[in-house]
């Protein structure tokens, strides 16, 4: 098993350009968030609870102030 990195993102600069993130933000209830503004009131409130990135999808080992600490990756399909 190999692992991976994945990106993260800086939720002060998301909110910068919160329009960017339209359909790739969800909500608890895993609904697409569609609004603007309230892509913005979840990344506010990401800030609130002191978080300071978010993970890219499929990230499972993530540290909300250092970004993602490694994965597994799963795709390998060639464990030889
Ligand atoms: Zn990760």
């Amino acid at each position: 098993m190999s692992k991976i990195l994945h990106i993260s993102v800086d939720i002060n600069g998301a909110l910068k350009c919160a329009k960017d993130f339209v359909g790739c933000v969800y909500d608890d209830s895993g609904r697409a968030l569609t609004d603007v503004e309230e892509i913005k009131a979840a990344f506010r409130q990401e800030l609130a609870l002191g978080h300071r990135l978010l993970p890219a999808a499929g990230c499972k080992n993530f540290d909300p102030q250092r970004g993602c600490l490694g994965c597994e990756k799963e795709d390998d399909g060639d464990d030889s």
